[in-house]
């Protein structure tokens, strides 16, 4: 066992605190792994704040995790001491079930084994994630940081940028399509990078007229300002996909309209019911689908991080210290954040 420093949520109202912990001992296939960086994913706030339901605490936050590994089990082979590593949402998997056999171990029928609040498959304790000063996590589920990518940004690419590239990827986008990208937070503006990267004319939806301005240096062509009901008439009928990153109840119905015959509304903010109600017509009347889609599997995690360094991508990040952590969780809610906090996990050191 080692002792972890770390910050936690003891309940869905008290803000994130110092915490210290036991992470287990090292077992054979086990990477010990010290913290430099961590992501902030609005996930944490919606675990740490019991949004989709009682979570249990304490829940130390973080998906995003950059590091080095200090210290390898006796069968790991994949990695060596010095490497810079990632880990993002998941840490376990059955590893036997048909989806799993498929590299789709975030929809494992044994249920999806998150970096925290999930319990551990063989000891049964409760998984503690990236606000921490270390974490130590099966081989299978550690990622390899191309040299390319600079290290202080890359957080967030295992988690928003997994995210956004899977759905983009299998539902098939291609050069030419018309993409449009709701919500620029976390998830929005990598989508936007991947949809543009994939050839699309990609157009960002956002509530925020203080984003309309930056919205073409985040390489989008076009912007609608989603509250502006005339902007979404005009826009009728004129997409291929939709890129949902919205992370609250929303109507759908507006989005839908946008679609083309046969367009595709993809949804990865909202897990939650759809209210206000789904209109079917908005379905029916011209062939759209409505789909979703859970970050990517282990293997399309490293082939996004691949892509990233092969095709200069990188996430617009504010580093902050985890002491600011619940200042950047009240930002975050009112969708002030360009476009992803990083936390530079030394500030750790700096409480006594
Ligand atoms: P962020 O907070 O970074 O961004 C969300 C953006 O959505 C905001 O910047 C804002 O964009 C828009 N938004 C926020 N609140 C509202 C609102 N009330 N109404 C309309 N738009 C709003 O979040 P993330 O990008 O980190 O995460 C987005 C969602 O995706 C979260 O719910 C998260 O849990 C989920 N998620 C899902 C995953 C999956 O596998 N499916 C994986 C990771 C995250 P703007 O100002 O432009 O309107
Ligand atoms: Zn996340």
């Amino acid at each position: 066992m080692s002792q972890a420093k770390a910050y936690a949520a003891r309940s869905a109202t008290s803000p994130l605190a110092p915490f210290t912990f036991e992470r287990r001992a090292l077992r054979d296939n086990d990477v010990n792994i010290d913290i430099l960086y961590c992501g902030v994913c609005h996930s944490d706030i919606h675990v740490a704040e019991s949004d989709w339901g009682p979570s249990e605490y304490p829940v130390v936050p973080g998906h995003e995790i950059i590091g080095r590994v200090t210290e390898i089990g006796s069968r790991v082979s994949k990695y060596k001491v010095g490497d810079l590593v990632g880990v993002g949402c998941m840490v376990d998997s059955c590893q036997t079930c048909p989806s799993c056999q498929q590299n789709l171990e975030q929809y494992c029928d044994a249920g999806i084994k998150g970096t925290y609040g999930a319990r551990d498959m063989i000891d049964g304790s409760l998984n503690h994630g990236g606000y921490s000063d270390h974490i130590i996590v099966r081989e299978e589920f550690v990622l390899s940081i191309p040299e390319a990518l600079d290290i202080s940004k890359a957080a967030p690419l295992l988690c928003a940028g997994i995210t956004t590239y899977s759905p983009l990827r299998h539902n098939g986008v291609k050069a030419g399509d018309k993409v449009g990208v709701i919500g620029m937070g976390g998830l929005g503006h990598m989508g936007v990078k991947f949809a543009k990267a994939l050839g699309a004319e990609v157009t960002i939806f956002t509530r925020s007229e203080s984003k309309v301005s930056e919205a073409k240096q985040q390489g989008a062509d076009h912007v609608i300002v989603s509250t502006d009901d005339a902007q979404m008439q005009a826009a009728a009928s004129s997409f291929d996909y939709l890129l949902d990153t919205i992370p609250v109840q929303h109507d759908l119905n507006p989005y839908l309209n946008v679609l083309k015959v046969d367009g595709t509304h993809i949804l990865v903010g909202l897990i939650e019911p759809i209210e206000p109600a789904l209109h079917t017509a908005n379905l029916i009347l011209k062939r759209r689908v409505l789909t979703g889609s859970l970050i990517g599997g282990i293997a399309e995690t490293q082939e996004v991080l691949d892509f990233c360094a092969e095709h200069n991508i990188e996430c617009d990040a504010e580093m902050i210290k985890i002491q600011d952590i619940n200042e950047a969780y009240q930002r975050m809610k009112k969708g002030d954040v360009k476009y992803r906090f990083i936390i530079d996990m030394k500030s750790l050191k700096e409480d006594a």
